[in-house]
């Protein structure tokens, strides 16, 4: 059976139509080997060649070179909160530094102290997660190991606009939920990283992208499958990785190649798909409430409400019957959210910005 709903789920999120029928095919049979990508070996000739061909699409969709490692891992973003701080925050430097600045970076920083002392080098509880800080403005000690933040906090729907920072020190950042949505300066970063659910494929496979310079820092020790170089080493094949989530994010890639033609027309696309979405909200006036103060506006990730459960709950329902779903807000703070995510289209977006002004109409 085809879906024929629209997804505006925060994660695992929306896949371009083009992927989805592929890999379903795929799990019938690749027409390469015949047999079922879920039964396709690591060891293959076949996952080799997805591998190497993952990697240089990413490559030439971010504009990297050699001097960066690209890895494939397991355990989610939540594992690099706790490798990074394990790998890179060295004895002979200051704490690493963390911006926490919404749900996610919050955890990156919590997780972080587990490991390792750390500095907060902003933090925006206080007001709520509303805003972010100017990163060129933070005061960060120049010998601290890192500096960490999340260019697109998922939960609160709040956007760096340019995604780095002058520091002096090695920029580490969280992308899970804007990787690949536009052209960013990749040469400013010592590293990012992304799972794939939310921008790139299915739940299981996260990209860690690594300036090899810092791979030097990492102390000895640590268990080999927690040791970036293990990975790197072993060309993301030190244990069986994630060949179906793997296959689907090649997917993805050559559809952001070939389909959409590179991230700046990515870029123009997501534009236009978050403008008409805070237009339709704008012009609600007082009965919508966004939470992202105007500036930091993600075009991810737009959580807002109705400013009643009651209200809000009506509108997901009413969503439901017209095939929209995935529009409630995240459990930490409630309300809802529409992820726009590379996959949903512009179509989707119109469908949904008209049923929020006929809801408007009709019910405020
Ligand atoms: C969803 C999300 C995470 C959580 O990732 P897991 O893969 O579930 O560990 C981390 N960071 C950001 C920015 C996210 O959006």
């Amino acid at each position: 059976m085809k879906s024929n709903a629209l997804n505006f789920s925060g994660g695992p999120g929306a896949l371009p139509e083009i992927v989805i029928e592929q890999t379903r095919n795929a799990i019938d049979a690749l027409p390469e080997t015949g047999i079922s990508v879920l039964g396709m070996s690591h060891r293959s000739d076949w996952f080799y060649a997805v591998l190497a061909e993952a990697e240089n699409n990413l490559r030439a969709l971010l504009g990297i070179g050699q001097e960066y490692a690209v890895t494939f891992l397991q355990g989610g973003s939540s594992l690099q909160f706790a490798m990074i701080p394990m790998n890179f925050a060295a004895e002979d430097s200051s704490p690493p530094e963390y911006v926490t600045s919404g749900y996610w970076s919050a955890r990156a920083t919590a997780e972080a102290a587990r490991v390792t002392s750390r500095t907060i080098a902003w933090d925006g509880k206080a007001t709520g997660y509303r805003q972010l800080p100017e990163l060129h403005e933070l005061d960060i000690d120049p010998s601290a190991a890192y500096l960490h933040y999340v260019s697109n906090e998922t939960v609160e729907g709040l956007q760096f606009a340019a995604w780095k920072s002058d520091a002096a020190v090695p920029l580490i950042a969280d992308m899970s939920s804007d990787f690949l949505s536009g052209p960013i300066e990749a040469d400013r970063f010592a590293m990012m990283y992304a799972h794939a659910q939310k921008n790139l494929g299915p739940a299981g496979v996260t990209v860690a992208i690594i300036r090899r310079d810092l791979l030097e820092r990492i102390p000895d020790g640590l268990p080999a499958i927690l040791d970036f170089r293990t990975h790197v080493a072993h060309g993301s094949n030190f244990n069986t990785p994630p060949v179906f989530a793997i296959y689907v994010l090649n997917l993805v890639s050559r559809w952001l190649r070939d389909s959409v033609g590179g991230l700046d027309a990515m870029q123009a696309i997501n534009a236009r798909k978050a403008q008409r979405l805070y237009n339709a909200l704008d012009s609600m006036g007082d009965a919508v409430a966004i939470h992202a103060a105007r500036p930091w506006r993600s075009q991810m990730n737009v959580a807002f409400t109705f400013g009643d459960a009651r209200l809000d709950q009506a509108f997901v329902a009413l969503a439901g019957e017209h095939g929209m779903v995935g529009l409630e807000g995240h459990r930490s703070i409630g309300g809802l959210r529409v992820s726009l995510y590379n996959a949903v289209t512009e179509n989707a977006v119109d469908s949904l910005a008209e049923l929020l002004l006929s809801f408007g109409k009709s019910r405020l």
